[in-house]
């Protein structure tokens, strides 16, 4: 069978930075990923992140997991959560995108 191709189908974005976007979104996909954080079953995890990619218009990856970035230097850029780096801030694990995680690294030693 053939693929079809959608004469719709938009390529969208596999990362998007929050504060380009409608703070009315914003909020309601931090509020989405807040009930995510809360869910115990990926059975619970995974609807909540495709519904939040859908609200900013990301591309949900393959791994259906999304992350955001809580880098110190107030990045807030949410993509693959297959490439995030976290370390421990303290007893806060931090998560960073690979942007960040390229230009400057963390370890939570600094
Ligand atoms: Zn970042
Ligand atoms: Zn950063």
């Amino acid at each position: 069978m053939a693929t079809a191709v959608l004469p719709h189908a938009q390529t969208l974005p596999a990362e998007v930075e929050l504060h380009r976007i409608p703070a009315h979104l914003a909020d309601q996909f931090t509020a989405l990923m807040e009930r995510a954080d809360q869910a115990i079953s990926l059975y619970e995890i995974r609807p909540l992140h495709a519904q939040a990619a859908q609200v900013i218009g990301l591309q949900l990856p393959d791994s259906q997991d999304i992350a955001l970035c809580t880098c110190t230097c107030l990045c807030d850029r949410v993509f693959d959560a297959n490439l995030a780096r976290t370390h421990l801030d303290g007893t806060v694990e931090r998560v960073q995108c690979p942007v960040c995680a390229d230009e400057h690294r963390l370890t939570g030693d600094e």
